[in-house]
């Protein structure tokens, strides 16, 4: 099978969330199957020409926008797993500081321009590649175009004649949505400014035409792909949801061991695993010292990582944060985000210096340092698609504490210290109360439980979450796409 999987960000390339672990690994997994994958993202300035060894394809792409013609190249180079990756490049789009964002936090103004580009330049590449997809995989709002335009613009044309789309939805909060306007720029007439295509309340709205486009939906977890369907979820899409139910399926996203795994992890202190946990206690001195918090071994250490937004249920966090402080416990943070949340975490550390640590940064080495160091993690998310840090989590040994839903109710089993069974705490309603009647139960354990606490911790890192298994999954879905 030819699947063409065009995402805006893929590891080790291109980063800002999840989406980007996902489209670095899933197409190692679906070659190992034995599928054909090229792999497509735009050339960022960000993307190392050098380090990756990208090389230049001959060839120029050309684009409409508006009553522009836009050219763009195409770049090249092939990871260990026999996975080729593309780059689209176009200097103007995005040869910028971020991917989506600028230095302020301010969305680029022309993103409908630029992502409408990237994903009709993908469809040209496959021409000029000759690489006729039986699949193309397109992945949220920036290449959700990419099964609107094969169904409007290449409708008539032989080369995609036989290709199927499947569209996934990693978040539905971030839809795209453009002053209507914008359509003369994406190459779509006005007849798609329609309830029943773009439009969406008066403005643009680019998730809205994958959902509708493509022939099968995925969304990353089982629980996510319910909870999409009601209003509470569902961002004013869920009745357009409920229409395409019997396409709209939950794959949960598998985690990469070769990246995350604590006994081959280079950026750890020490490595461990399930049957001698020693090394952990290493990584957790040097989280304290990298924190510069007091190097307790016996201390409770819960860590987050997190983007600091309403999403991950921040507030909630800083609704309880003094009253967890009571507890003899350490927090240690990584994130970045919304403004007061930068500022509330600066002053709650400068009120508790010996108890909570922050790091208003974005850092891989350390988001390893603390999957490994801490001995639980917090995620009290509003709302979460799949989630990829409780997997971490469970992996390293580090137990959860997280709100049963989406992704996290799926991974995460809440933990029973009469039967042993569980990998971890978790909490209903988003609210304050229901997150502490979820970590007190967990320091309680931590402290006067040791053995069960033994236990919870290996029940976790015994959870296979691997990609291959999620493959084979999409791989059954892609065959359904094919059959219609
Ligand atoms: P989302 O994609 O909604 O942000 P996920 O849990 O699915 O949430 O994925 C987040 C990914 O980004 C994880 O790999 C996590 O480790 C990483 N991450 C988030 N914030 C930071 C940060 N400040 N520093 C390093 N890694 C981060």
């Amino acid at each position: 099978m030819k699947i063409l999987f065009a995402a805006s960000e893929v590891v080790p390339f291109a980063k800002t969330g999840g989406l980007a672990d996902v489209a670095g690994a899933l197409p190692k997994a679906l070659v190992r199957r034995g599928c054909e994958v090229a792999v497509m993202l735009p050339k960022y300035r960000q993307v190392d020409v050098d380090r990756f060894k990208l090389g230049k394809i001959e060839g120029n792409i050309s684009i409409p926008i508006g009553s522009r013609i836009v050219q763009g190249g195409l770049w090249m180079t092939e990871l260990e797993e026999k996975v080729t990756v593309y780059f689209i490049q176009q200097d103007h789009y995005f040869d910028r500081d971020g991917l989506y964002v600028d230095s302020n936090n301010q969305d680029y103004p022309d993103n409908a321009e630029r992502f409408g580009f990237f994903s009709r330049a993908v469809l040209e590449a496959c021409k000029i590649l000759g690489f006729k997809p039986d699949i193309t995989h397109a992945h949220d709002w920036q290449t959700a175009l990419i099964p609107v335009y094969l169904k409007a613009l290449y409708k008539q044309d032989p080369w995609f004649d036989k290709t199927r789309t499947v569209f996934t939805i990693h978040n539905l909060g971030y839809q795209g949505i453009f002053n209507k306007y914008e359509i003369v720029k994406i190459g779509l007439g006005w007849e798609f400014f329609h309830h029943e295509k773009l439009e969406f309340y008066g403005d643009l709205n680019l998730l809205k035409g994958g959902i509708i486009y493509a022939d099968i939906l995925t969304t990353v977890s089982r629980k996510y792909a319910e909870e999409i369907q009601t209003p509470e979820f569902g961002h004013r899409l869920d009745g357009l949801l409920r229409t395409r139910k019997k396409d709209l399926y939950g794959v949960l996203n598998g985690i990469d061991y070769e990246e995350w795994h604590p006994s081959i992890d280079k950026f750890i202190a020490a490595n461990y695993h399930v049957d001698d946990l020693s090394g952990k206690a290493i990584c957790k001195s040097d989280l304290q010292r990298e924190y510069k918090l007091p190097v307790r071994s016996e201390v409770a250490l819960i860590g987050m990582i997190t983007r600091l937004v309403e999403q991950k249920g921040i507030d909630l966090v800083a609704d309880v944060l003094d009253k967890i402080m009571e507890l003899d416990i350490q927090l240690v943070l990584l994130g970045t985000g919304d403004k007061w949340a930068h500022e509330f975490f600066q002053v709650a550390q400068a009120r508790y210096p010996q108890k909570i640590g922050v790091a208003l940064k974005y850092d891989n080495v350390l988001a390893h340092k603390i999957e490994a160091g801490a001995d639980m993690f917090l995620m009290p998310s509003r709302y979460e698609p799949c989630g990829l840090n409780q997997m971490y989590s469970l992996a390293y040994g580090t137990v959860p504490i997280v709100r049963a839903t989406g992704g996290l109710d799926d991974t995460v089993e809440n933990f029973n210290p009469t039967t042993g069974q569980g990998t971890g705490f978790k909490f209903l309603r988003p609210t304050p109360e229901e997150l502490l009647n979820a970590i007190y139960p967990a320091i309680l354990n931590f402290y006067t439980n040791k053995t069960g606490w033994i236990k919870l911790m290996r029940n976790g890192m015994l959870k296979n979450f691997s990609w291959d298994v999620s493959a084979g999954e999409y791989i059954k879905l892609y065959e359904r796409a094919l059959e219609k």
